[in-house]
């Protein structure tokens, strides 16, 4: 009999939680796992899954657009925000419902309930005001908005975590920031009809990307009808009057009028606060992010941590991948890592982005000799009209062997297209192989396996 009451208890239902939860009592671990929400996490609960739904509801403006150029007589569209919100976050409370059963199904036992460390095997439930042990523990409690502290009157903005229930659409809306967060909603809300102007402190959204893509994504959120105003930050938000509405002041002294929502989209911090690790002897860095080895243990030997709390690559399927290694090394064949190279992504800006490996910056820094293959291209579907928005297929390759170490794209479909030339990317296929790939034909995908010409910098 062990002297623990788990074998494993997780801190955090959210993507990575749930699979190491499922997967350790699966595999016969008695499992325990702590949720203070309810299931599901960022990605199901306020993230990815109602973030999709949104970006789908959006792009219909421009389809009904299309389709006037494609000869359909589809009258005036209206949007019900209201009716769209709530069978959204239906299908979220649905998913939410799936997670807990799942965990059910595999044996875990789901206590709703917010958690605390108080030793390396001691866990308090707050709520319940009673403690339980566990002889290992797993730690995947994810990050949440963070709101810069030199905006005065920060407490009358938002976070993407409220925008999915909002109460009524937005007539005009700041939302501060140039991540992926800050450039999907700000899309999002502009073809639902919305007036939207991101405020970004830097010159080019998306950094850390590729400089193409970022160029691109940048130029598609004007195109949408975003205003975007560089270089400058959010320095005061007024209180609202009693219609809702504010005036936003920004550093450079500009005031945005009429505003009734401001979001600061200005990243995410780790969720470690008051979480007890300190007494569990887990350690942080500078930024609240759990210090971890490459097997994601912690620095307490018995704890792991996994997803955004480690803040290593924050992206569900990255947190998922984590985990399972975690679960191997503790119930499998022995101690996995999880290699966290050629991870694709995707921005669901309109028109999107899909992206793998390297930048060619990256590349440049890292090989020296690379070569670079870039074509830019109104995609078919949107010849018959006005539709002004171009395709770019982009393919970073290192000179000495031919391997493809980038590939990025923006346009239509982008992020299901890089999800399977990731695979390539992964396998470390050269520009050799790609061009021995026979074309899909008319498809944008083609270009990937199409380009012969080598780009060259303009002189
Ligand atoms: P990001 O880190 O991507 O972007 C934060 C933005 O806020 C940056 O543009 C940053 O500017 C700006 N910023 C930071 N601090 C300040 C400040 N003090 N004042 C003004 N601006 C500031 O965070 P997000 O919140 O957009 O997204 C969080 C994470 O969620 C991402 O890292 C991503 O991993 C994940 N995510 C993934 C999605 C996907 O896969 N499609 C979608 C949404 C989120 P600067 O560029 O100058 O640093």
């Amino acid at each position: 009999m062990s002297r623990y009451d788990y074998d494993l208890f997780t801190i955090g239902a959210g993507s990575g939680g749930v699979r190491g939860s499922r997967l350790a009592a699966i595999s016969g671990a008695r499992v325990g796992v702590a949720e203070e929400h309810r299931p599901g996490g960022t990605c199901v609960i306020r993230g990815c899954v109602p973030k999709k739904f949104m970006v789908y509801a959006s792009g219909f403006a421009k389809q009904f657009q299309l389709a006037g150029e494609y000869g359909w007589s589809v009258g005036e569209p209206s949007f019900d925000w209201p009716k769209f919100r709530d069978t959204m976050n239906d299908e979220v409370d649905r998913l939410s419902g799936i997670y807990a059963k799942n965990l059910a199904n595999a044996g875990a036992e789901l206590i709703e309930d917010r958690a605390v460390l108080e030793d390396a095997h001691t866990i308090r439930l707050v709520n319940a005001g009673r403690t339980v042990t566990a002889k290992n523990i797993l730690i995947a409690v994810g990050g949440w908005p963070w709101k810069p502290d030199t905006i005065e009157g920060a407490e009358f903005a938002c976070t993407s975590n409220e925008l999915f229930h909002l109460k009524t659409l937005p007539k005009h809306m700041v939302i501060a920031g140039g991540g992926y967060i800050a450039v999907e909603f700000a899309q999002v809300f502009a073809g639902l009809g919305v007036e939207v102007c991101l405020v970004y402190r830097g010159e080019t959204v998306l950094r850390g990307f590729d400089e193409d893509v970022r160029v691109a994504v940048h130029e598609g959120l004007k195109r949408s009808g975003v205003r975007v105003i560089t270089h400058c930050n959010l320095a005061k938000i007024d209180k609202p009057g009693g219609d809702g509405f504010t005036t936003v002041h920004l550093e450079n002294g500009e005031t945005i009028d009429q505003v009734d929502q401001v979001c600061l989209a200005t990243g995410r911090a780790p969720n470690t606060a008051g979480l007890g690790l300190d007494a569990a002897g887990v350690k942080t860095d500078e930024r609240g992010a759990i210090i971890v080895d490459e097997y994601s243990k912690t620095t307490a030997d018995n704890i792991y941590a996994v997803g955004d709390v480690t803040d290593r690559v924050n992206l569900t399927p990255v947190a998922i991948r984590e985990a399972m290694c975690v679960v191997q090394t503790l119930y499998g064949d022995g101690p996995a890592a999880y290699d966290h190279t050629d991870i694709a992504s995707a921005v669901f800006s309109q028109p999107p982005a899909g992206t793998v490996g390297l930048t060619e910056g990256e590349a440049r820094r890292k090989y020296g000799q690379i070569d670079v293959y870039k074509s830019t291209f109104r995609p078919m579907k949107g010849m018959l009209g006005e539709n002004p928005d171009r395709m770019l297929v982009k393919l970073v390759v290192k000179a000495d062997d031919g391997r493809v170490v980038g590939v990025h794209l923006v346009g239509d479909d982008a992020p299901e297209i890089i999800q399977a030339i990731a695979i390539a990317v992964k396998a470390g296929l050269t520009k050799a192989q790609f061009d021995a790939t026979c074309a899909v034909h008319p498809t944008v995908a083609e270009e990937i396996v199409t380009m012969r010409e080598k780009w060259t910098p303009p002189k």
